[in-house]
Order: structure tokens, then sequence, then C-alpha cells
């Protein structure tokens, strides 16, 4: 019961701060529900001044993207957190450090962590898993995890088959991984986030889809995982026909979504900067979004190939 107090009273309460002591904040939950509400939520939670250059652990203030879904991350390193009045979900843990910014921020939007109910993640890299066990600490929220990442999650360091062995950070174990459910849905209250598998960066690669609705205005959002072909020097994708395939198959499959809002791990590999506020240069919503991001990334494989054959 206590834990579903907070939602019911930032639901009900409009301009009053559920909590002693705290500043009055826009009240997210009924961002979810009214439309006009959205607009002056967008409005109070100025975007950050970040940079596509900007560190990981740089802080970011957090902010709405649209509808039921904030930007909950670092200037360098994306997270999300997808709310309803019977739960919320996040998505990416950002780094070590960058956990308990991911929670601050939370709490800085007027939500609780409490009443987050599952944790998912695009890629079981430090730079995005890092953080999960400090937020799961905090939640109590299972994290949902594809088989193939299951054990790097549990043990909190990568796997020998990571083309980027080697070069990947440890960081803290998660305690509470659960499989994807076998329909690739997890779900928490009215939040219903899809899983899309996307391996060839990592083994568990995973981007997520969910409808996001401000009123009756609802958009597919799409966290689309990272599908660059990085590696360590002596990893030579030529050499790793299944790497390679497992990879366009990724690219196909982010081609094919339903794209409104791309959000990426790294919001620089999307300009999420540059789409954003009064001075943004490219639209939030863009159709072609994910077709564009997985293009670039076949372009990058390619050359990256070829420069392989190249013997580079
Ligand atoms: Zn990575």
């Amino acid at each position: 019961m206590t834990r579903r107090f907070p939602i019911a009273c930032a639901a009900l309460v409009a301009l009053v701060a559920c909590s002693a002591g705290e500043a009055p904040a826009p009240t997210p939950t009924a961002t979810a529900q009214d439309g006009p509400a959205t607009a002056a939520a967008s409005a109070d939670w100025p975007i950050p001044a970040c940079r596509d250059d900007s560190g990981w652990d740089e802080p970011a203030t957090p902010f709405h993207v649209h509808g039921d879904t904030w930007y909950v991350g670092t200037c360098g390193i994306s997270a999300l957190l997808v709310t309803s009045p019977g739960g919320h979900v996040v998505v990416d843990g950002a780094t070590p450090a960058a956990g308990e910014q991911v929670l601050a921020n939370i709490r800085t939007l007027g939500f609780d962590p409490a009443d987050v109910r599952a944790i998912v993640f695009s890629h079981e890299h430090f730079d995005h898993a890092g953080g999960l066990a400090a937020v799961q600490a905090a939640t109590g929220a299972p994290v949902y995890a594809p088989k193939e990442a299951i054990e790097t999650l549990r043990r909190g360091a990568s796997d020998p088959s990571d083309p980027q062995f080697g070069l990947l950070d440890d960081f803290a174990p998660v305690a509470d991984v659960r499989p994807i459910p076998a329909s690739g849905i997890v779900q928490a209250g009215d939040v219903e986030l899809h899983a899309v598998p996307t391996p060839g960066h990592a083994a568990g690669g995973t981007s997520w889809t969910w409808r996001s609705c401000a009123g009756d205005d609802c958009l597919p959002l799409v966290y689309a995982d990272s599908l660059t072909a990085v590696s360590r020097d002596d990893f030579r994708f030529s050499d790793h026909p299944e790497a390679v395939a497992r990879l366009r198959d990724s690219f196909a499959r982010v081609a094919a979504l339903d794209c409104g809002i791309l959000v990426t791990p790294h919001p620089s590999a999307s300009a999420l900067w540059d789409r954003l506020g009064p001075a943004a240069t490219r639209p939030l919503v863009d159709p072609g979004a994910c077709a564009a991001y997985a293009k670039a990334a076949e372009e990058r494989l390619e050359r990256r190939l070829a420069s392989e054959g190249a013997g580079g």
C-alpha cells in the first residue's frame, strides 16, 4: 500500500509537492493523462545544456521526452523512465558512477524509485549496465535480460566472446536478473515495453519500443540499441561471419520499426541534443530516424569490413 501512495499523490495533487520539504514540482503523472498539462510540464523541465562530446558521467537535469516518457540519464549516456499510475519502468542504468544520478533524476521529477516495477537495458556493457545494481537496490525491481546477457549481469564482467572483451570495465553485479518473458513484453502497471533483439554490438543487445501517449497524442517510442561494429584490435569481424550476420539482422529489424521518437543509449548517436528545445535543428519526431540510424550503422560496418580486407 505504501508503495502506491506516491503515485496516487502525484496524480491527484496538481500543484502541491507530495513530500514535505521538497519544492513543488510539475505533476508528472498528470501529464500522462492530460494533453495541455504535458506542454506545461515540458516547458517546466528545461532541456539540459548537453553536447555530443559531453562526458558519460556529466550530470544532466531530467526532462520530459513525450507523454509518459522522461529522460533521466546523463549528458553522455541515456536512461529513460516510462511511467504509469500502476508502476514505472527504467530503461538502462548508465555508467557505474551514474546509477545514483539516474535515481536522483527520478526523484527530481517527483517520482518515487520505489514505484519502479521493472528495469530493462540496452546491452551488457559497463556504460549502460554499470548503474543497474544501484537502480535495482533503490527500487527493488527486477532487471529483465535476454538469456545471452544474464550471466554477464550477474557476474558484473563481460564475456570473453564479446568483441570488446579486454577493453570493457567491470561493474557491480546485478542480484535479481530475470529472463525477458517469452512474449517479449515487459509490463509494469500500464507500461508495456516490447523487446526487439538487436545483437551484434553485444550478444544481448536489445532495443525496446512502446507507445507513449499525451492525451490522444500517441507516438511510437524507440530505444534502439548501439549497432556499431567495434572491437579490440585483434578481433576481425571478417573472421566472424556469424557476428556480421547478427549485426545485419539487427540493422534490418531497427530499420523496420514503427519509428516516432528515437532515443539511443549514446544520445549523440541519434543527435538527441540537436532535436530538443527551442534551438532544435532537427525534428524530435521523425518516422525516418530508425531507418537512418540503421543505415549509418550498416555503412560503418561495410567500411570496417573493407578496411579489414585491405589489411587495416
Ligand atoms: Zn557497448
